[in-house]
């Protein structure tokens, strides 16, 4: 046999150094963990879970080298070493001017919500995120989801689910005029649509658009390097371009950014808010003291920061990218031989299971996706969460959201899990797809004001 002709392997760049014991349980201790947690997987105890996949937030595995740099926390109140770290680093690979650090993205997001919306102002994205959406609304503003159709289908197939439809923003201008939109907000690698990314071609067309009129364009850049790799593997002309040079070609198309940095930039806690416009940029600053400490700390400590500054320069390492998404669609694929209906293409940080077609006999209030994220922590003791009607909430008037996706999410930690741990979280979905038939769905007891999908109880039908 020729060498030439085999196919080739790819592993992950990099090796063990450390690891962490894991856990397992019994049926009967996790049937008992399960109930005592309102059939809610955010409300079980970590020590109960096997393979955790509730979420890729703050989950990484940091390299010796960020764990290096916290021993190089300078702990000053006011303008620590590793903030100009940061700062340089949000620079040179994001190009953006101006960094306030933030304890997370949600920080970022109610400083950036609070200066620039006014009561009324209409906020066009291509799709909600919860906090996102949450703080435009608390500001008084009213989100519009612009992004394409296609995006609300999981079986559809096209490359760039994340794009805007420049004609549902255009209908939005026309409708309240340019002066009603203070922003248009963009996400990469968009989160509710399953980790779809935007392509380059729509966000530069999107840019043109917005500058003709005085929009700005606020990032949420949370994954915009795995944004990144899908645009060097997909778009036409990127496939020789590194994923660092895509990154900052992406930011390029925008004026400012929210970024969470416990995802992509691979730390545990962290973010901040980038702007390019000095007075802009000068009210944020004066808020930040406010609610989350002075603008060289943002309630972060020194080696927080220092952390994240060396975890974005690893993010945007061209192996990197393709081990990170490389293991997502590798458990994508496994899925899909098993029969099992999912978000098509497998997106970024995780498999989305569609729970609607999974659970076809549960109706959209009987929670099909909150009890496949139960019934699969039963059979395994691995944890997912519910993408679904119980995250969608309730909008301002009260009345619940009910989302075209029902989703069910396998979010996949960078750097933490095996191949042999995605193969029996990819066997126990699958055993759980065998019984499906017999699965009963939920009812909510209990509905916390804001963000419920993080605190609401249930129990089991029948
Ligand atoms: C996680 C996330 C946020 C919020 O960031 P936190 O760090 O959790 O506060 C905002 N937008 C998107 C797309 C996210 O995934």
């Amino acid at each position: 046999m020729s060498t030439h002709t085999q196919k080739r392997s790819w592993a992950e760049p990099y090796k063990m150094k450390m690891v962490e014991l894991l856990h397992m349980t019994t049926k009967a201790q996790r049937v008992k963990a399960i109930k005592a947690a309102g059939f809610n997987t955010f409300q079980l105890k970590s020590e109960d879970v096997y393979i955790d996949l509730l979420t890729d937030s703050g989950t990484s595995a940091m390299s010796d080298r960020q764990w290096a740099g916290l021993i190089t926390g300078d702990e000053a109140y006011a303008g620590s070493r590793n903030f100009y770290h940061l700062e340089a680093a949000v620079r040179q690979f994001y190009g953006y001017r101006h960094v306030i650090p933030t304890h997370q993205g949600r920080g970022a997001e109610n400083i950036l919500s609070k200066v620039m919306i006014k009561p009324g102002d209409v906020i066009p994205g291509n799709m909600y995120f919860t906090t996102t959406r949450l703080h435009q609304e608390l500001a008084g503003g009213i989100f519009a989801d612009i992004i394409i159709d296609e995006a609300h289908d999981p079986a559809n197939l096209h490359p760039f689910k994340g794009n805007v439809d420049m004609n549902k923003l255009d209908a939005l201008v026309k409708k309240h005029g340019a002066r009603k939109i203070p922003y248009v907000s963009i996400a990469t690698n968009v989160n509710m649509a399953g980790g779809q990314p935007i392509s380059l071609e729509n966000l530069r067309e999107l840019r043109a658009y917005t500058r003709e009129r005085g929009i700005q364009i606020i990032h949420d850049m949370t994954r915009v390097a795995e944004n990144a790799y899908f645009i060097q593997q997909r778009e036409p002309g990127y496939g020789d371009m590194s994923i660092r040079d895509i990154v900052k070609a992406i930011c390029d198309c925008t004026d400012g950014a929210t970024m969470s940095a416990k995802k992509d930039a691979l730390v545990n806690i962290g973010g901040f808010l980038a702007l390019n416009d000095l007075d802009l940029f000068e009210e944020a600053r004066s808020l930040v003291v406010v609610y989350e400490g002075l603008d060289t700390y943002g309630g972060l400590a020194g080696r927080d920061m220092e952390a994240i500054a060396i975890g974005i320069a690893e993010s945007v390492d061209d192996l990197h990218q393709h081990a990170r998404v490389g293991q997502v669609e590798y458990l994508g694929q496994k899925m899909m031989d098993f029969g099992i209906p999912i978000v098509k293409p497998v997106g970024g940080h995780g498999v989305f299971l569609d729970a609607s077609a999974f659970l076809p006999h549960l109706s959209q209030d009987e929670f099909p996706a909150q009890t496949l994220a139960s019934e699969i922590y039963i059979d395994s003791g691995v944890r997912t969460m519910e993408r679904g009607i119980v995250s969608a909430g309730r909008d301002a008037q009260g009345r619940n959201y009910y989302p075209r996706l029902e989703l069910v999410r396998f979010t996949i930690p960078r750097r933490v899990y095996t191949q042999a741990h995605m193969d029996v979280v990819a066997e126990s979905t699958a055993a759980v797809w065998e019984k499906r038939n017999r699965i009963k769905g939920l009812k909510m007891v209990y509905e916390p004001k804001y963000l419920r999908f993080f605190q609401a109880r249930f129990e089991k039908l029948g």
